[in-house]
């Protein structure tokens, strides 16, 4: 297997050889299990449901969003090839840390709380794959899952764009949680 240490863009390289630095940005991994889940919840409000996930409860989805990065900090391809927290080991052991995260949640939230915080996990490796490749098996295999789908000049922009739509879906839901509790007190 070849490591490249450099990140920078070689037009003339396979696309599976190009690589890029720092491959995704942490915007992107922390709001896009948020965002998903402001949906759902905006969803089951306008339906007249429950919101279902504790507004705090969106805090610790964006942190786990972000946890593999947080656990091994990595600027290269390279060093994320090497790092155990972009592994099928990191996702075993973050069961164990979105179970804790979800005991300081009520006793009908925390599985669902817990859940949802391993799938932010989840959708953090999904999203490296797409954007240059993780080593699900290391340090016991060297296969690269994924690789550079979605050109690294447009993460900046799904960023961007992330940041606009949680933020709408965020004042959404504020505003369908109060007109919830109006319809209640009424
Ligand atoms: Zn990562």
């Amino acid at each position: 297997m070849r490591i490249w240490i450099s990140g920078h863009w070689n037009p003339s390289d396979k696309p599976a050889e190009i690589w890029l630095t720092p491959g995704m940005l942490v915007g992107t991994h922390a709001l896009l299990p948020v965002a998903a889940c402001l949906l759902v919840v905006n969803l089951r409000l306008a339906a007249g449901l429950d919101r279902l996930m504790p507004r705090r409860s969106l805090w610790w989805v964006g942190v786990f969003g972000v946890l593999p990065d947080l656990f091994s900090p990595h600027l290269s391809l390279a060093a994320r090839f090497a790092s155990r927290s972009h592994s099928m080991v990191f996702l075993v052991g973050a069961i164990i840390l979105a179970a804790a995260a979800g005991s300081f949640f009520e006793n009908g939230r925390r599985l669902l709380v817990a859940v949802v915080c391993w799938c932010a996990v989840v959708l953090h490796l999904a999203a490296d794959a797409l954007s240059g490749g993780i080593i699900l098996g290391y340090p016991l295999r060297d296969v690269v899952v994924g690789g550079t789908f979605i050109p690294f000049r447009f993460w900046g922009w799904c960023d961007l764009g992330l940041l606009g739509l949680t933020w709408w879906l965020w004042r959404r839901s504020v505003a369908l949680d109060a007109r919830r509790s109006r319809r209640k007190l009424g």
